[in-house]
């Protein structure tokens, strides 16, 4: 199946209120163009660098989303065109994210980063952490940033139950955060293999890589 084939299948499939990031990582422009022919403006990204050589390379009207681990002396090159940033997991990266989005003249939208899954590798806050930050005038103070939502990476694994119990305790996570702070929209849950349970349990973002461009 084509690129463009895999991306209508996938569509199809999505509730209406569901957003696509087709994760382009590691795929040559001509790939994501197929995919911006085919009606696809959202790309994920986990490398600053490849972002801000693609976002040089391609169409302006493309939506880049930061999805990897932002390592703060990085922010810089991607403050003047990123659109949302999926993966921040600390107030010193935020602050730094505000900074270079005052230098900029932007606000630049942000999820936090939320550790649901079993294995210590994966980036993210715990759920204190999370209150404890949006509860601080630190975090109220910062101008140049919004926090819109939140994102989690389950567990890779094939037992579907504690998949879908990771995403279940993101959900309570949002829930609350929601009732906390205004303009908290997005829950980015679900990725090629999880991302049908992911909408099951409250995602509004999904973010599929491999169904979409093949293999990496
Ligand atoms: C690579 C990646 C994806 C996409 O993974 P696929 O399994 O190829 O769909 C989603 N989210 C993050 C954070 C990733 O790094």
């Amino acid at each position: 199946m084509s690129i463009a084939d895999n991306l209508q299948h996938i569509k199809a499939t999505l509730p209406q209120h569901v957003t696509l990031v087709a994760v382009s990582k590691t795929k040559p422009n001509a790939d994501l163009v197929e995919a911006y022919e085919a009606g696809q403006r959202i790309f994920g990204e986990n490398k600053i660098q490849e972002m801000s050589q693609k976002w040089e390379d391609l169409p302006k009207d493309i939506e880049w989303h930061m999805i990897g681990h932002v390592q703060t002396n990085k922010v810089k090159y991607m403050a003047p065109f990123v659109h949302l940033v999926h993966g921040v997991d600390s107030f010193k990266l935020l602050k730094e994210i505000n900074k270079q989005a005052k230098k900029n003249d932007r606000v630049i939208k942000c999820l936090l980063q939320i550790h649901i899954a079993e294995e210590t590798t994966k980036f993210g806050l715990d759920s204190d952490e999370l209150f404890t930050i949006i509860a601080s005038d630190d975090f109220n103070a910062l101008e140049n940033i919004q926090v819109i939502g939140l994102m989690g990476m389950a567990t890779f694994t094939d037992n579907k139950e504690q998949v879908r119990k990771e995403f279940r305790c993101l959900k309570t996570i949002f829930d609350e955060l929601q009732r906390k702070i205004e303009g908290i929209t997005t829950l980015s849950m679900g990725m090629s293999g999880d991302y049908k349970l992911a909408i099951e349990e409250g995602s509004t973002m999904v973010r599929i890589g491999s169904s979409i461009f093949g293999s990496r």
